[in-house]
């Protein structure tokens, strides 16, 4: 049985590329007859706020989308929050700490800034870390001091077949050694991503390319940790038509901000489908409707710019 999730942050409202994704992610997974996991992804406490959580939810059910574990229906993996989860991103750290995966670094980041940027960055998050705490063990002085943890990326290139965007292979320590629990206590996403996808089963991820270069670092960390990896795809970006990530600035872009101005769920699913390349003509059809059609093969390569003509096309 496969098991698949949709893994939103309530930093804000769902907008459309946030449905983009979890509609392709639902069909996925129902496609096959898997699990359907919802996972609230709000270690960032800074950033995420209730509010937003209940909205999400609210806002994926008017859609048509529908979820077999999560926050609101519990299952076996429970708790699908993650402020409730941090005991498990804390043992993981333990385990990996005393496998010598893990260093302390105390390099703040005006240091980082002024050292000349090195060649491997990923463009999702600035320049690499040049390794200058490597050699450094976590001694009793030191845990008495700040200091986050950083990944030791091992030295071998990492490789996997995207689902949509076929052969995808890393270099050695792509992006560098990478923070997996902050100076400030706050759990690194990839640590947090990783040991939930195991811990829930999760067979099949499916994701915005946004997140293609996070790929290696979590495989990497599950394997650290003993765990199966899961099978990835990502799916195009929707951009505004200025070709940036879409946002506020492309005027009203949330399920929210649509729906009240009229927009019908089946005609939005439809175009969302449309766009993604699994249907012909955007018809207007309910995500059940749209399970036979789904096919990973289909899904374009290229992002979906969200421009005048896709937006009348959202009201018919
Ligand atoms: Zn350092």
């Amino acid at each position: 049985m496969i098991r698949g999730r949709y893994a939103p942050s309530p930093t804000g409202y769902l907008h459309l590329g946030n449905a983009f994704t979890a509609l392709l992610a639902w069909l996925q997974i129902r496609r096959e007859g898997g699990v359907f996991v919802l996972r609230m992804e709000d270690i960032d406490r800074d950033r995420s706020r209730p509010e937003y959580a209940d909205a999400i939810l609210e806002d994926l059910r008017w859609l048509g989308l529908d979820w077999d574990e999560g926050p609101d229906v519990g299952g076996p993996c429970a708790p699908y929050v993650q402020s409730e989860r941090l005991s498990r991103y804390e043992s993981a750290l333990d385990r990996l700490l005393e496998e010598g995966r893990l260093y302390p670094c105390t390099c703040t980041r005006a240091q980082l800034k002024a050292i000349a940027s090195a060649p491997h960055g990923l463009g999702s998050e600035g320049p690499a870390y040049p390794g200058l705490c490597r050699g450094r063990t976590l001694t009793d002085e030191l845990r008495q001091s700040r200091y986050s943890l950083r990944f030791r990326m091992p030295d071998e290139p990492v490789s996997f077949r995207d689902g949509v965007f076929g052969e995808q292979t890393f270099p050695a320590g792509a992006g560098g050694d990478f923070v997996v629990k902050r100076s400030d206590g706050l759990f690194g996403y990839q640590l947090a991503v990783s040991v939930d996808d195991a811990a829930m089963g999760i067979t099949d991820v499916l994701r915005g390319e946004d997140l293609l270069d996070s790929t290696p670092r979590q495989m990497l960390l599950l394997r650290a940790l003993g765990h199966p990896v899961p099978r990835y795809a990502h799916v195009p970006l929707i951009l505004g038509d200025d070709g940036k990530r879409l946002s506020k600035r492309h005027g009203s872009v949330t399920l929210r901000e649509l729906r009240q101005a009229g927009v019908d769920s089946r005609r939005l699913t439809g175009c969302l489908a449309h766009w993604a390349g699994i249907l012909e003509e955007p018809e207007p059809l309910a995500p059940q409707d749209l399970i036979p059609r789904f096919q990973l093969s289909a899904i374009r390569k290229t992002p979906v710019v969200f421009d005048d003509a896709k937006r009348r096309g959202l009201f018919g």
